[in-house]
């Protein structure tokens, strides 16, 4: 699943080109993706000039000179080329943009659980998005301090893994980051958040901030070097999918546990 650092290098490759580029032509190809009929999706595009692309949370948020706001939650599988419209559509293409700088944007997704939608205004995205309103401060925003940080995660009592990850609590952390977040502040994963001090609480709050940009810089650095990826960068991460590997830390194995479709790894030494 694209996390926080996938994201924002998503907005800054497409901030370096999309600004002022105008929709010549939009094209939905698998409507199940595409939250509106496909006729209304591609007529609302059609004509709109890109604005600034923004995140919150896990979606990406591509505002238009109108107002209209086309929003994106890639789920596990979606990803965007940015290409010559001679070039091959990758399976599973959902929509197409045809830009009048003669580039297409589009967004293809293995599994189709992505979804795609339009709001007319900032003021409709809680009607056009379900659960934008129930949606948690991004973890990232200037406003959530650490106190605010540590009043909306004492909302909860259960593992910490699971706390960070609800959205509801703090939006735009997933599976892999929460892992390496845990990992640099010390915690094991699966510790209940009322069993936590507040100083380990406010090691977490340090720890997202500095984990968050320091893979935010390596993400934007290799994709505009390398164009945009099939698959999210994760080989810079210290644990998440490196069980059985050395920590980096203090040398001792890796733990992995499969709970569901999600794994989790930690070390048993750092993470006491
Ligand atoms: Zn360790």
């Amino acid at each position: 699943m694209p996390e926080i650092p996938d994201l924002e290098g998503y907005r800054a490759y497409f901030n370096r080109r999309l600004p002022g580029a105008r929709v010549s032509r939009a094209m939905v190809t698998i409507p199940i993706v595409v939250r509106m009929p496909k006729e209304q999706f591609a007529e609302a595009l059609a004509g709109e000039t890109f604005g600034e692309v923004r995140r919150q949370g896990k979606y990406l948020l591509f505002p238009f000179q109108s107002g209209r706001l086309m929003v994106i939650h890639a789920m596990l599988t979606g990803r965007f080329q940015y290409c010559d419209p001679a070039a091959k559509r990758r399976a599973r293409t959902v929509f197409l943009l045809a830009l009048d700088n003669g580039v297409e944007l589009r967004y293809f997704d293995q599994r189709l659980m992505g979804k795609v939608y339009l709001a007319r205004d900032e003021g409709e995205l809680p009607a056009a998005v379900p659960r934008w309103a129930e949606m948690g401060p991004d973890v990232m925003s200037p406003e959530l301090t650490e106190e605010r940080f540590l009043e909306r995660l004492k909302k909860y009592r259960g593992q910490i893994k699971n706390v960070l990850t609800k959205e509801q609590c703090v939006a735009g952390i997933g599976n892999a980051y929460a892992d390496e977040l845990l990992w640099e502040a010390g915690i094991h994963p699966y510790r209940k958040r009322v069993e936590l001090s507040d100083e380990a609480l406010g090691a977490l709050y340090g720890a997202v901030r500095s984990v968050m940009d320091w893979a935010t810089a390596i993400v934007r650095e290799r994709m505009e070097a390398e164009g945009l990826p099939d698959d999210h960068y994760r080989d810079h991460l210290r644990v998440h999918r490196k069980g059985g590997e050395g920590c980096p830390r203090c040398g001792s194995r890796i733990s992995e546990i499969t709970a569901g479709q999600r794994i989790t790894n930690f070390c048993r030494k750092c993470q006491g």
